[in-house]
């Protein structure tokens, strides 16, 4: 095989062993089409099915096929990270193996890139396909995300994406092991260009992100890049106490007025349990941060290969 191939595939599997088969045999007409020299690299992000066999027999059948096995569930992120750093191309495409990305687009893609595009976007037109309270969920997030981040995250944009390779080995310097790749390719920069798409249902399996699993991905998003929520409790402190201040000078001259009061037990315990749990919340927050630092400072690798096949 070529050791420098035009085009990268990059695909992560977790347990995918109906999807495989369908995607190579759509997917690889159209690499024919638009590249002579290309890679495909499956990562195998420790499935618990026979998808590991199923990667390995169609390597028997066709000759661009990488298989990178990582030692266990790594995660999406990770496994998408093991597939760009290991893959030799001059642009690569992560995608789904699930068939939700349209491969047609590689066309379109390559095209971009041919003109001189660093980084080709999917931008999804039409998220019909989308649950309604993803779409909600996920609107509300990138909202958030990038009014309090120092870099923009264009909204209804994946994974699904042509990098050249200079954005790719930008993204090899950084090194974090907490890899929200969304975020990381937006830091990235360079010349970006995008093409609407629309995003298909599953060709077979199911998702494997659940809305706990959504939920921490929005955490590690925001956390990852902005600190906004560290600094926000000074402020609210700040309000708090100007509150109380101007409170308790009130009641100093209600007592100097009108006499001693009948103690005001009732807003007393008020103040002090929600002062108290804005207090919680704040610890929660440090904790969260305090948690990211501790997990990078133990400096362990992203993702582990087991082996390449
Ligand atoms: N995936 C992975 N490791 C995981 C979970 C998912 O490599 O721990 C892969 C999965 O095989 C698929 C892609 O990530 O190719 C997207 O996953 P999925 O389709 O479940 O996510 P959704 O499209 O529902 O967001
Ligand atoms: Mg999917």
């Amino acid at each position: 095989m070529n050791a420098s191939p035009t085009l990268s595939i990059v695909c992560p599997c977790y347990n995918e062993e109906n999807v495989v088969e369908i995607f190579l045999q759509t997917v690889v007409p159209i690499l024919e089409k638009v590249t002579d020299t290309y890679e495909i690299i499956f990562i195998n992000d420790g499935s618990t099915d026979n998808t590991f066999n199923v990667l390995l027999e169609a390597k028997q059948k066709y000759p661009h096929l990488r298989v990178l096995n990582l030692s266990r569930n790594f995660g999406k992120e990770a496994a998408l990270t093991a597939g760009l750093e290991n893959a030799y191309g001059e642009a690569m495409i992560p995608i789904d193996v699930d068939l939700q990305d349209p491969p047609e687009l590689i066309v379109s893609f390559m095209e971009k890139w041919r003109e001189g595009y660093d980084v080709v976007l999917a931008e999804r037109a039409d998220r019909s396909s989308d649950s309604l309270a993803k779409k909600l969920s996920a609107q509300f997030f990138y909202r958030i995300h990038n009014k309090i981040s120092d870099i923009f995250i264009p909204q209804n944009v994946g994974d699904y994406r042509l990098m050249s390779k200079r954005v790719v080995n930008t993204l090899k310097t950084l090194p974090e092991n907490q890899r929200y790749m969304k975020g990381l390719f937006a830091w990235a920069g360079y010349k970006t260009t995008k093409i609407p798409y629309k995003r298909h249902v599953r060709a077979a399996g199911e998702t494997h992100f659940s809305g706990w699993k959504l939920w921490n991905f929005a955490l590690d998003g925001i956390t990852g890049f902005s600190t906004v929520p560290l600094r926000v409790w000074m402020y609210l402190g700040l309000l708090f106490s100007s509150i109380a201040f101007f409170y308790g000078g009130f009641i100093i001259l209600k007592t100097i007025i009108l006499g001693k009061d009948l103690p005001g037990y009732a807003s007393l315990l008020t103040t002090v349990l929600f002062l108290g749990g804005i207090q919680l919340m704040g610890i929660g927050v440090l904790g969260e941060y305090i948690g990211r630092i501790y997990k990078e400072a133990k400096r362990r690798p992203t993702y582990v290969v087991e082996n390449e096949y």
